[in-house]
Order: C-alpha cells, then sequence, then structure tokens
C-alpha cells in the first residue's frame, strides 16, 4: 500500500480509502464490521462514512469493527451537512453522538458535506452555524481536522479553498469525468489541502459498462482497474475512496495500488477522445435527489439516461431499451413515471452532478408517447 501525508497535517493516509456507502444491506452489521477489519489488515487506514450512509448503518458499522483496530493506527472521516444543521450547537451535539456510536474519542477529518453551489458554503460558515460548531469540536479535541466536500466547479472550489477554513477536500472525480473535476483537485494542491476522490467508479457505471469502456486500459487491465489506477497513481490525490461491499473489491484496489503506473499522456489523449462530449453528464446514482413531490424514480431515469450520454445511442435504440426498461428493468415496478413530472426543479437542486433532470424527463414522457 502506498501512504503519503494529508494536506499540512503531518498524517500518513493510505492510498486506497474505505467508502462506507457501499455495505451489503442483505448481511449483518458484524458481517460488514468483519469487511472494515480485512480492509485494515491489508493495510488501509482511512475510513470514511456520513450518518446518512446505508440507512443509517454505516457510521455502526464502523464503530463495531473500531472496536477490534487500535485507535492510533487509523483515520476516521465524517461529515454534517449544512442544510441540515440548524446551528453550532446542534452540529456539537451530533458529533458528539456519532464519537460515541463509533465507540470513538475523536474524528480525525470533519467534513462539512456536500457544497453544491456558494450559498451552500455561506450558509455553513455564518456566525453560530455548522462551521463554529466544528471549530468547537476541534478545540475540545472531538475533532483534528476539518475539511469540506463539494459538488461545485473547479472556479467556485478554489474560492471555497481560499477562505482558509479547511485543510482537506473530498472531490468526486473519475476517469470519465477528469476534465471538469480535475482543476478543484490542482487547486487543493496548489493550496496544501489533502484531497479525496470519491466516486471512482462513477458510482458503478464504471465496472457494470465494462465492454463499452475499454477504450479506458492499458494492455492487461480491465476498464475498472483503469480507473482505479488513473486515481492511486496520480501524485494531486492523497486518498481514492472505494465503496466496498465485498472482499473481492478491497482485493481489487489494494492489487491496483501496488503497482499503480501513472496514465501517459498519449493515455490521457486517448481516452479524451473517446470520451463522448456529454461524458461529464453521468448520473453517479448517488441518490440525493429524490425527493420529488411526484414520486417519480429520479435516479432510475438518470442511470437509464446514462446510456445515450455515454455512448451515443441512437433515439431508436435508446426508445427500445427504455421500452425494456419499462417491462423488466429498473421501471418494471409500478411507480409514478416521467410524464408526471411538473419541472418543479427540487431534484435539480439538489442533484450532485448538476443534471438537466427536468428536461430529460420532457424527454422520457414524449418517448413513452411515441411508443
Ligand atoms: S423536476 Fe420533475 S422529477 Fe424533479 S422533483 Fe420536480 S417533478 Fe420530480
Ligand atoms: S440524478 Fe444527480 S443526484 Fe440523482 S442520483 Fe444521479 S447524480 Fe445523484
Amino acid at each position: 500500500m502506498k501512504y503519503s501525508e494529508y494536506g499540512r497535517t503531518g498524517k500518513l493516509v493510505s492510498a486506497v480509502g474505505f467508502g462506507g456507502m457501499r455495505f451489503d444491506m442483505e448481511k449483518s452489521l458484524a458481517e460488514n464490521a468483519g469487511l472494515v477489519k480485512y480492509a485494515f489488515d491489508k493495510g488501509i487506514n482511512y475510513f470514511d462514512t456520513a450518518p446518512d450512509y446505508c440507512d443509517g448503518r454505516s457510521e455502526r458499522i464502523f464503530g463495531l469493527a473500531f472496536k477490534n483496530m487500535p485507535r492510533e493506527k487509523f483515520f476516521v472521516s465524517d461529515k454534517l451537512m449544512p442544510t441540515l444543521v440548524n446551528d453550532a450547537q446542534e452540529a456539537y451535539d451530533k458529533v458528539r453522538s456519532v464519537l460515541d456510536l463509533m465507540n470513538i474519542e475523536y474524528i480525525d477529518f470533519f467534513h462539512v458535506w456536500c457544497l453544491r453551489k456558494m450559498e451552500h458554503f455561506e450558509m455553513a460558515v455564518r456566525r453560530g452555524a455548522l462551521y463554529d460548531g466544528l471549530l468547537r469540536c476541534k478545540e475540545e479535541g472531538l475533532i483534528k481536522h476539518i475539511a469540506f466536500s463539494s459538488h461545485q466547479k473547479g472556479n467556485e472550489v478554489e474560492k471555497v479553498i481560499e477562505s482558509g477554513k479547511f485543510e482537506g477536500v473530498l472531490l468526486g472525480i473519475n476517469i470519465l469525468n477528469f476534465p471538469y473535476r480535475r482543476p478543484g483537485v490542482l487547486a487543493a494542491r496548489r493550496h496544501g489541502l489533502g484531497v479525496v476522490a470519491m466516486n471512482p467508479l462513477a458510482g458503478g457505471l464504471i465496472p457494470q459498462n465494462e465492454n463499452n469502456l475499454l477504450f479506458l486500459c492499458s494492455p492487461g487491465e480491465t476498464p475498472t482497474e483503469a480507473a482505479l489506477r488513473f486515481l492511486i497513481a496520480d501524485e494531486n490525490i492523497t486518498v481514492v475512496l472505494n465503496g466496498f461491499t465485498t472482499r473481492e473489491h478491497v482485493d481489487t484496489a489494494c492489487r491496483v495500488a501496488e503497482n499503480a503506473a501513472p496514465m501517459t499522456a498519449a493515455d490521457l489523449e486517448r481516452i479524451l477522445r473517446s470520451l463522448s462530449e456529454n461524458s461529464l453528464e453521468i448520473c453517479t446514482s448517488c441518490g440525493y435527489c429524490e425527493v420529488c413531490p411526484k414520486g417519480i424514480p429520479i435516479s432510475k431515469y438518470m442511470q437509464i439516461y446514462n446510456d445515450k450520454v455515454l455512448f451515443n445511442v441512437s433515439e431508436a435504440d435508446f426508445a427500445e431499451r427504455l421500452g425494456f426498461h419499462y417491462n423488466w428493468g429498473l421501471l418494471a415496478e409500478d411507480q409514478p413515471g416521467a410524464e408526471n413530472c411538473i419541472a418543479c426543479g427540487k431534484c435539480e437542486d439538489r442533484c450532485t452532478q448538476h443534471l438537466p433532470i427536468a428536461e430529460r424527463m420532457k424527454e422520457f414522457a414524449r418517448l413513452k408517447k411515441e411508443k
């Protein structure tokens, strides 16, 4: 395993981090905690969670695992969203209660979570709000470092960094969206922040579409391995979070980390040439948009739309695939369809990829009518 310093904190973190958002919910908490310990034994020392991951079970799973791990040998990352915390006192109370839940006395890296626009940053740092609560936690030793996670464009990420309030940043970057996300990574490095990459496999889209993504690989590797290598070998990125479900996932990431050679300029040029112009507009299945007043299963529709965005399928083929999904696939259950969209914009307001969801719903509704 490769280790490097997280920003200027003096902490040596593993290049592969454990993202706690994809535990196997068919398994017990104890079985999942066993996966955490397995990863630790393979050299992973950075563990990332959040209150809502896995229906609130992620922090509990880590808590169970941490009971059997020497506290001085691993780092914990957690988060709170400015839109869901009313004031500094609430932030402070929430940190205290999650420490109890995870059986630890401090959290190493605590994030102001999910900045999508500057308004969220301003909300977090307003006097008496989330950031002040985290500062109090830091003064009392409950938090060691304050970081932020962002789904903003590079120039906005840089503005947040320039505030001087943070020691690290968590960014959604992968081999498919890097032209859009990389400026944020470079800005963070210039300012000496730790950089953690989330979503390295585009929410599972890369492993699920390996046959269409062979242009990502060098000889002897799979698209999934290429996507991991792309980030792990990047010296501007400190930790690459992987949402592990199985031991095989852990093994793959650790194997890639052992031999990760950076992509060459020629590799990157080939990849850029093969990515469609729209490939930045992919849905990563994060689910943050699921607030539809009409009950439309938005992320299912957007996952289907990924095919169109990534692989340039014709409208006729796309309509055919859609028909399959209505009959057998993601949309087969009885649920409100795209034609019910009233373009209220609530989902777009929360979409981490800034997708034009209402416009796409219109397209889905039209294709359904034409069928
Ligand atoms: S814009 Fe459409 S899909 Fe999005 S929340 Fe509103 S009604 Fe639902
Ligand atoms: S549409 Fe946006 S918010 Fe919803 S799952 Fe996809 S990327 Fe996430």
